[in-house]
């Protein structure tokens, strides 16, 4: 066989990113929404495929998309751009504003995609770590950082995966005023809770807003996201997005999901519930440690964890994620709040699990 040449250097040693998804009965490891999509969505979806002409290119910029989106958050088209997922948009960042010779500022433990996507591009990470326990990010050092003039990127999660925690809006302010660095405020999770960014766009140019339907919204299975910010940036990633990587299906989908959003918040509400009940049941597990939480999912840390998460796996069918890979998160796991069925059925096998290494040992 003819043998092909090497990929590209940057790929040397690459690891793919890997959401370890494994089918099991209580899905509790990728943060979805625990809830499907209400019926009436689901119809009237429908409806509009069946008439949909597949033969046709979708609209690039998915317009009637963009204007339900912009309404919905006081904005105009101009700031709003749609595209294939959340991740799809955040490579997109690192295109448009990294490169060899660019410089991301991130705050780590976060979403591993951010490195991944500045390896890829060539971009330097200059990494701030969060403090333990708190896991916020320290705002004087950040500034004191940007005011070195050399940093293109500002990735601030918020709230942040895998900690759970929201940045203060008035940190975020301080970040946005320490420089004129792109500052990406990704709000994957923040309809969970958090105060949003949005607020600051008519005062920052150098601010963008990240924002998905996986999560609150319920439509992990399609790729759809969407970024905010000001008409200028916008259009510079115009340049670099793929022409048409939000397909028509994807787009009735979010055009309907939009339009019908006020039946979504029920979801939230549940999410939020069964986040403090869990909380409170997991505070109630001896050597548990919780961390506190906005968003849909819960960290905490454990002893032996990696073996408890295998335990539930194979014994329980419990799936959560295993996020103690990363050096600064040794021992700690995360939860996805899920219904109320599917949180007591994790509390019972925690506990069964814990009972059991623990007196193991
Ligand atoms: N940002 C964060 C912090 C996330 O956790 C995720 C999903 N895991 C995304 C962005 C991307 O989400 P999606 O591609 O599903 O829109």
């Amino acid at each position: 066989m003819r043998q092909v040449r090497q990929s590209a250097p940057s790929l040397v040693g690459m690891v793919p990113y890997d959401p370890k998804y494994m089918k099991t009965e209580t899905l509790l490891s990728a943060n979805e929404s625990a809830y499907p999509v209400p019926d009436e969505v689901r119809a009237a979806i429908q409806r509009r495929i069946e008439t949909l002409d597949f033969h046709r290119y979708p609209d690039p910029l998915a317009n009637g998309l963009r204007q339900l989106i912009a309404q919905w958050h006081g904005v105009k088209v101009a700031n709003v751009l749609c595209g294939n997922g959340g991740d799809e948009l955040l490579f997109d960042i690192f295109v448009a504003w990294g490169g060899p010779q660019r410089k991301v500022l991130n705050f780590p433990p976060t979403f591993s995609v951010y490195e991944t996507n500045a390896e890829l591009t060539g971009t330097q990470v200059v990494n701030l770590p969060r403090e333990e326990g708190t896991w916020r990010i320290d705002v004087d050092k950040a500034c004191e950082r940007l005011a070195q003039g050399d940093i293109d990127i500002v990735v601030l999660t918020s709230p942040n995966n895998p900690t759970g925690n929201a940045t203060a809006l008035e940190d975020i302010r301080r970040i946005l005023d320490a420089s004129d660095a792109l500052v990406l405020v990704d709000e994957a999770y923040g309809e969970f809770g958090g105060q949003s960014a949005i607020s600051l766009l008519d005062e920052y140019e150098n601010l963008l807003i990240l924002h998905t339907f996986s999560k609150a919204y319920r439509c992990a299975g399609i790729r759809l996201g969407y970024l905010i910010g000001a008409s200028s940036v916008i259009t510079e990633f115009k340049k670099v997005r793929q022409p048409y990587s939000v397909d028509a299906i994807s787009q009735i989908i979010g055009e309907e999901v939009v339009s019908a959003r006020a039946l979504f918040d029920e979801g939230i509400v549940q999410a939020k519930k069964g986040r403090a009940e869990l909380i409170a049941q997991l505070e109630d597990i001896p050597n548990v440690t919780v961390y506190a939480s906005d968003a849909n999912f819960i960290m905490f840390k454990t002893q032996f964890a990696m073996r408890v998460w295998q335990e539930l796996n194979e014994r329980f069918s419990v799936l959560v994620r295993d996020v103690s890979g990363d050096p600064r998160l040794p021992d700690c796991l995360r939860v996805t709040v899920g219904t109320t069925e599917e949180n007591s059925r994790f509390i019972e096998a925690l506990r069964a699990v814990l009972t059991e290494t623990g007196s193991q040992r």
